[in-house]
C-alpha cells in the first residue's frame, strides 16, 4: 500500500487542478460516447426504416398493378396464367431499383435492367412480406420479398408468385459513414477544447488557493518575529470555501501571535524579576569574598575562596544571560515599533566597539579601516551589534591571529566586515548560529562565558536597520561575518 502510493505521484501530478481536468475528461467523454451511440443507433434505425418503407411501398403498387391485371385477365377469360400478371415494370424500374416477378417455384419471368438473373431471395413460404439484406457484387442490398396471392378455386388464399424489390445500401452506408466520421471529428474537438477549457477554468478557480498557499508559505518561511506574524490573508468577500479558508488560518495567526506575545512577555518579565535577587547574589557573593579574605579560617579556606570565586563567576554568566534575554525579548517586542532612527557614522561606531574590545583582546591583533559612512539607525544598538562580533572573535581567534573591521559603502548601503584568522565554523554548523541558544562548540563556548545568544541579538538589531547579517567561514581559518544596512535616507 505504501509502496503504491509513494510511486503514485511519479506517475500523475498530484494537484486538484489536474484531477479536477481528468474528471471532467472522463465524464465529458462517457457523455459523448453515449450520445454518440445513440445518435447512430437512431440514424440508423430511421434510415432502415426509410428504406423498407419505399420498397414496401413500391412493391405494394406492383403488387396493385399485378391484381389488376389477373382481374382483367379473368373478367376476359374467365381464369389466367402467371404471364397474364406480370406487370409492366417500365415506370418502377427507372428508380434504379432491382425488381424481379417470380412464380411459385422461383422462375424470374420479368426483371428490371439493374437486377440480377438468379433470384434475390429464394422462397420464405409465408404469405407476409420479408425483408432480407444480402451482397450482390460489391455491395450489400436490401431486398423485399412480397408475395402476390390469389383465390382458388375453394376460395382460399393462395401465393402465386412474389414480387422482390431490391435497393443497393450504399447511399445508405455512405450517410451512416459521414454521420459517423463527423460525430467522432466533433466528439474529438470538442473534448480537446472541453478539456483546455476545464484546465483553464480549474486553474482559474484554484488561483485563491494558490495564493493562499503562497502566504502562508510566506508567512512560514519567515524569520518567526513579531512583525512577519502580523501579515494577514486577504479574505475575498464572496463568502465561499476561500474565503473561510483564509479565515480560519487568520484566526490561527491570531492566536500564534497571541503565544508569541505572551511567551516574550513572560521571558522580559522573568529576566527583568529575575536580575534583582541576583544582584543581591553578586553584592552578597563580593562581601563574603573580602570577609573571608581577611579572616582566617584555616585549611578551609582555599576551598571556601575558590567556591565563592566559581559563585561570582557563574552569576555573572547568569547577568548577561538575563541581560541577553531581556534584550531580545524587548527588540522582539520593538519589531513592531519603529527603532529610534538618526543619522549615524558607522565607522565611528566600528572605532568605538574596536577600542572597548581592546580590553577584551589577549594578544589578538585588533585593525580598523573606516571609509565615513552615515547610516540612519541607533547607535548604541549598532555599537552593541559590532561588540558581539568582536567579542565572539577575539573568543575565537588565537592569540598571534588578526582580527580586522572594515567599515566602506556608497549612498546606497553600508558594510561593515569583522574577519577573523581563529578557528573557524564547520560548514554544519554555518547556518544555525544566528539561532537562539545555538552554540557551535556547545560546553566550550559555554565554559568561555558565551550565552549563544549573542548572534541572534546581531541578526535581530541588523534586522531592525533594515539590513542583514550574513558568515562565511573556513574551518581553521577564520570566519568573515558581514553587516550590511542601506544607506542613510535623511
Ligand atoms: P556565544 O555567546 O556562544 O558566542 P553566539 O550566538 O555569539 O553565542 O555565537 C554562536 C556560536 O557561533 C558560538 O557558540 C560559536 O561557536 C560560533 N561563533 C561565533 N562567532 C565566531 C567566530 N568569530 N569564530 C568562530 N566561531 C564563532
Amino acid at each position: 500500500m505504501t509502496a503504491r502510493r509513494a510511486s503514485f505521484p511519479q506517475l500523475l501530478p498530484r494537484s486538484i487542478r489536474f484531477r479536477l481536468t481528468a474528471w471532467y475528461a472522463l465524464l465529458l467523454s462517457l457523455v459523448l460516447v453515449t450520445l454518440g451511440v445513440s445518435v447512430l443507433t437512431l440514424a440508423q434505425r430511421r434510415l432502415n426504416d426509410d428504406v423498407n418503407d419505399r420498397l414496401l411501398k413500391t412493391a405494394g403498387d406492383i403488387g396493385v398493378q399485378a391484381r389488376r391485371n389477373a382481374r382483367d385477365a379473368a373478367a376476359r377469360r374467365g381464369g389466367f396464367f402467371f404471364a397474364d400478371i406480370v406487370p409492366d415494370l417500365g415506370s418502377f424500374a427507372s428508380r434504379g431499383l432491382k425488381i424481379q416477378i417470380v412464380d411459385r417455384e422461383d422462375r424470374v419471368w420479368e426483371r428490371s435492367e439493374s437486377a440480377p438473373d438468379h433470384i434475390l431471395v429464394p422462397n420464405q413460404r409465408t404469405s407476409e412480406p420479408t425483408f432480407h439484406t444480402h451482397r450482390v457484387g460489391d455491395a450489400d442490398v436490401r431486398t423485399v420479398r412480397f408475395p402476390i396471392t390469389a383465390m382458388d378455386s375453394n376460395g382460399n388464399n393462395q401465393v402465386i408468385g412474389a414480387i422482390l424489390v431490391g435497393e443497393s445500401l450504399e447511399t445508405f452506408d455512405d450517410t451512416m459513414g459521414s454521420l459517423r466520421q463527423t460525430l467522432l471529428g466533433t466528439s474529438i474537438v470538442g473534448l480537446a477544447l472541453a478539456v483546455v477549457g476545464g484546465w483553464l477554468l480549474a486553474g482559474r478557480a484554484l488561483r485563491p488557493v494558490d495564493r493562499v498557499t503562497a502566504m502562508a508559505a510566506a508567512i512560514a518561511a519567515a524569520d518567526g518575529s513579531a512583525a512577519s506574524l502580523q501579515t494577514r490573508l486577504q479574505v475575498p468577500d464572496t463568502g465561499d470555501e476561500i474565503a473561510r479558508l483564509s479565515q480560519t488560518f487568520n484566526a490561527m495567526l491570531d492566536r500564534l501571535q497571541a503565544a508569541f506575545a505572551t511567551q516574550r512577555r513572560f521571558v522580559a518579565d522573568a529576566s527583568h524579576e529575575l536580575r534583582t535577587p541576583l544582584t543581591a547574589i553578586r553584592g552578597n557573593v563580593d562581601v563574603l569574598a573580602r570577609q573571608t579574605a581577611h579572616a582566617d579560617l584555616g585549611p578551609a579556606s582555599a576551598d571556601i575562596a575558590a567556591a565563592l570565586d566559581d559563585m561570582r563567576r557563574e552569576s555573572g554568566r547568569m547577568g548577561r544571560l538575563l541581560d541577553d534575554l531581556l534584550m531580545l525579548a524587548r527588540a522582539d517586542a520593538e519589531t513592531e515599533v519603529q527603532l529610534d532612527q538618526r543619522p549615524v557614522r558607522l565607522d565611528e561606531v566600528a572605532r568605538d566597539a574596536v577600542r572597548t574590545a581592546g580590553a577584551l583582546a589577549d594578544g589578538q591583533r585588533l585593525e580598523v579601516s573606516a571609509d565615513p559612512v552615515v547610516v540612519s539607525g541607533d547607535p548604541d544598538r549598532l555599537q552593541q551589534l559590532v561588540l558581539i562580533l568582536l567579542e565572539n572573535a577575539v573568543r575565537h581567534t588565537p592569540r598571534e591571529g588578526r582580527i580586522a573591521v572594515e567599515v566602506g559603502g556608497n549612498g546606497t548601503g553600508a558594510r561593515l566586515v569583522v574577519r577573523d584568522t581563529g578557528d573557524g565554523i564547520a560548514p554544519e554548523h554555518l547556518p544555525h548560529v544566528f539561532d537562539r541558544f545555538y552554540r557551535a562548540d556547545g560546553a566550550r563556548a559555554r565554559a568561555t562565558g558565551g550565552t549563544g545568544l549573542g548572534l541572534a541579538i546581531a541578526r535581530t538589531i541588523a534586522r531592525g536597520h533594515g539590513g542583514e547579517i550574513a558568515v562565511a567561514s573556513t574551518p581553521g581559518a577564520g570566519s568573515t561575518f558581514t553587516l550590511t544596512l542601506p544607506g542613510n535616507r535623511q
